[in-house]
């Protein structure tokens, strides 16, 4: 067999959406599926939204890139409103969640040798974390799958189980530099930072002088309810990577951080050529048009709360199968018994009942609707995996 002409790394299944609207994509063949995957936490208005559809084509119409080297008066409202409602100062845009995860990584070594403290470089992250794919990301996972074969890897990261605070203490030396976290881990397993343990790191983080740095790639830009998951644990970070839902479909990312943890970022210490251009920000700019509707966000958490009843209503019914739900809002795992296998089960949903959700590690399945889902998406979901739960045969079922 020839290599395909899309290098072989991802095991793509038979789905080939061609058209999407609002909640449903639709196949090659015309087949519909109720996508509770969007992306992967990334179509956060849904296929199609009218706004941000015509948000884009205007602007592309417009003036769709410049160089980084021109001011941008695109890009300056977008962070200044991105600043208002959250805990940063400024802000550095990206193509991707990896990219800011890159930004994250060097604004936290250049804050340490901005202050005189050079040999503070090294990053404790947590077991079973997910940061994306560039070597400085995978360096900063303990993941095996991710890592094997690539060394060596970029050195500095110590890695402590998630959710062990005594653990991740005991870790803090000389030349530790601060903390890499997801507020509530998505790839890993749905599992979400205990209250002691996210706020334990940020008091850590004030007494060594060190700096706390959330993921909230996934978590972030209002899937757990809150327009940022750290805003549960009534605490701040000090540098914050953001995507996936930023640009709802566009592909964009950014780096938050406060000014005293930018300090060392001066000119020329970093840079994009794409990231940020006008037609990224118009994107940017839709999204939270619709996002920071006062209504958004309390709709999020509303029907988050729904779908979690729902799903622990249903859970009894098939205790042969699952375990116990995870994650917070619209970021929901469900954690299967070790007799069924979550990526069969993802498989069989999909190809037997048209539901798209998302395996994740830990035997967990991610339900990660668009943001905009009412109450007859939550139904027509529940009632198509109550009725996949009951037609699996387990794990040889695919
Ligand atoms: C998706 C994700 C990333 C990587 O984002 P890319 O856009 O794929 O580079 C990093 N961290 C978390 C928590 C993610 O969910």
């Amino acid at each position: 067999m020839p290599i395909t002409p899309l290098m072989p790394v991802y095991p793509r299944c038979g789905v080939r959406p061609v058209r999407g609207e609002g909640v449903y994509l639709y196949g090659e063949r015309g087949e519909q599926y109720l996508d509770f995957a969007a992306g992967i936490a990334v179509n956060a208005l849904g296929h199609g939204h009218p706004h941000l559809v015509k948000a884009i084509a205007e602007q592309a119409a417009t003036l769709m890139h410049v160089s980084n080297l021109y001011g941008s008066p695109q890009g300056e409202a977008l962070a200044q409103r991105i600043i208002d409602v959250s805990f940063a100062d400024t802000v550095f845009f990206t193509n991707s969640g990896v990219e800011a995860i890159e930004c994250a990584i060097k604004t936290a070594r250049r804050y340490h040798y901005a202050n005189g403290n050079p040999q503070r470089t090294k990053l404790i992250t947590f077991k079973n974390a997910f940061h994306g794919r560039s070597l400085g990301a995978i360096s900063a996972t303990d993941q095996a799958k991710m890592r094997d074969g690539f060394e060596p890897l970029l050195p500095g990261f110590d890695y402590v189980a998630f959710n062990d605070l005594e653990g991740a203490l005991a870790a803090i030396d000389g030349e530790t530099a601060g903390f890499l976290v997801e507020t509530v881990q998505g790839e890993g397993g749905m599992t979400a930072g205990t209250p002691e343990f996210i706020t334990g790191l940020r008091k850590a983080c004030d007494e060594h002088g060190l700096l706390l740095i959330l993921d909230e790639i996934q978590c972030g830009y209002g899937r757990t309810g809150k327009m940022w998951a750290y805003e549960h644990y009534g605490i701040e970070p000090d540098i914050m990577t953001v995507a996936k839902g930023i640009g709802a479909g566009f592909p964009l990312g950014a780096c938050l951080a406060t000014e005293e943890a930018a300090k060392g970022m001066v000119i020329g210490t970093h840079g994009s050529t794409y990231g940020g251009n006008p037609l990224a920000m118009a994107a940017g700019q839709a999204v939270l048009d619709v996002m920071l509707e006062p209504d958004f966000l309390p709709n999020v958490e509303r029907m988050g709360e729904r779908l979690r009843q729902a799903f622990e209503q249903m859970i009894p019914n098939h205790d042969h199968l699952f375990e116990e739900i995870r994650g917070k809002g619209l970021m929901l795992g469900i954690k299967m018994k070790d007799t069924a296998v979550s990526r069969d089960f993802v498989a069989h949903l999909r190809d037997n009942h048209g539901l798209l959700t998302v395996a994740a590690g830990e035997n967990v399945f991610r339900v990660l609707p668009p943001l905009v889902i009412d109450e007859s998406h939550i139904a027509e979901c529940v009632e198509r995996l109550s009725e996949g739960a009951r037609t699996f045969a387990g794990p040889s079922d695919d």
